[in-house]
């Protein structure tokens, strides 16, 4: 009975207040005392749907401190993505880009004003270009929250019904972002009707998906969304280890004609330091140099931290998981071991059915 399991949550020093939802280790305990089967349907742990975002051992447990949360702007091109990062972040990176298009995906940490206090956020800006529906997906996956823009005088697009798969298929909590409306012609009702009958339902209308409409260019309700944000991260209970060697992802890379290979690497569990040595898919190196989101030389990266890495001997792809090693040996070793599992891949993709997909070359 539920008093029953009060009781037993009681005994261990829990005191629910009885509307708290119990997070997974509470449901493991209560099941194990008695002695039910738990079936884990947490979505990050079905295998090969996702990567997981939060890779936590074991040893981290008892060392976990909260982290930023990582929010990704999704949604169709010219929806407003970096007019609304751009607005957040106080800059102006959407007018100088090359034909309005977002090239790589740009990373950010901003310190958002939160009840008279600072939080820190990371934000990814993915690209707009259709080319680059795999960085999305990758974009997506290490995402805890996802924002989707949704302009106001258009409505859903494509690229949006593609940020919503990509939410969705990596677990991440959406928040939608009803942008432009300051134009004329601008009908977020329509836009709400539109994600109503796509199965997205607004809080508003006693759905679960909040929806927020501002307007990126002139700034309005920018604070409400931000607020939403953080109503969403508190839920999440972000936690990784800073103390232990750094492992996460690639989001970005590419070749410096001065820098040589270079590569942004999200943490998503412990702390880079220059002088660590990584391996990130089929390239390895020892950290040369650190660069955070303004290009300053910095010494570290904790856990969420978006950082420039430079001292790799090869260009990764977006997408490679990174891990710092003991040795340079151990490196070149797990390098090498990558290469050559990938080569087997693509030598049985062609071996099934003759077909090469992107992917497999990629
Ligand atoms: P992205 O491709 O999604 O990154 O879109 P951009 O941020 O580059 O914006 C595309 C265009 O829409 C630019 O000309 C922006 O100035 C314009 N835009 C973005 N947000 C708003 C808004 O809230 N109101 C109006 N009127 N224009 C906007
Ligand atoms: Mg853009």
């Amino acid at each position: 009975s539920d008093g029953e399991i009060l009781g037993f949550l009681y005994s261990k020093g829990i005191k629910p207040d009885g509307v708290q939802t119990l997070d997974r280790d509470m449901v493991k305990m209560i099941c194990k005392e008695y002695g039910v089967e738990v079936i884990d349907t947490d979505p990050m742990k079905v295998e090969g749907l996702v990567k997981k975002r939060e890779i936590l051992d074991e040893d981290d447990l008892d060392k976990l401190k909260d982290r930023p949360p990582v929010i990704t702007i999704m949604g169709h091109v010219d929806h407003g993505k970096t007019t609304l990062l751009d607005y957040i972040r106080k800059s102006k990176v959407a007018a100088s880009e090359a034909g309005g298009i977002t090239q790589g995906i740009g990373a950010y940490k901003v310190q958002v004003p939160v009840d008279g206090k600072q939080l820190p956020c990371v934000f990814l800006d993915t690209p707009g270009h259709e080319a680059f529906g795999a960085m999305r997906a990758r974009g997506a996956s290490v995402t805890d929250i996802a924002i989707v823009v949704v302009a106001a005088d258009d409505g859903i697009r494509p690229q949006t019904n593609e940020a919503i798969a990509h939410a969705k298929a990596a677990g991440v909590p959406i928040i939608i972002a009803i942008n432009k409306i300051d134009k004329d012609g601008a009908n977020p009702e329509r836009v709400m009707q539109e994600l109503s009958s796509i199965g997205l339902m607004p809080e508003d209308w006693g759905g679960d998906i909040p929806m927020v409409q501002i307007s990126a260019l002139k700034g309005n309700n920018i604070d409400d969304l931000l607020e939403t944000v953080m109503l969403v991260t508190e839920l999440q209970e972000l936690k990784a280890n800073p103390d232990r060697r750094a492992k996460g992802t690639v989001i970005e890379a590419g070749l410096d004609k001065s820098k040589g290979p270079f590569a942004t690497f999200i943490m998503q569990n412990g702390t880079l330091r220059r002088g660590d040595v990584v391996v990130c898919g089929e390239a390895f190196g020892k950290v040369r140099a650190l660069f955070d989101d303004g290009g300053k030389r910095v010494d570290e990266a904790t856990p969420s931290i978006p950082v420039q890495v430079i001292g790799l001997n090869n260009v990764p792809i977006a997408g490679d998981e990174f891990e710092v090693v003991d040795s340079l040996d151990t490196a070149r070793e797990k390098a090498e071991a990558r290469a050559e599992s990938l080569r087997n891949e693509r030598i049985s993709a062609k071996a099934g059915d003759g077909k090469v997909t992107l992917s497999s070359l990629a």
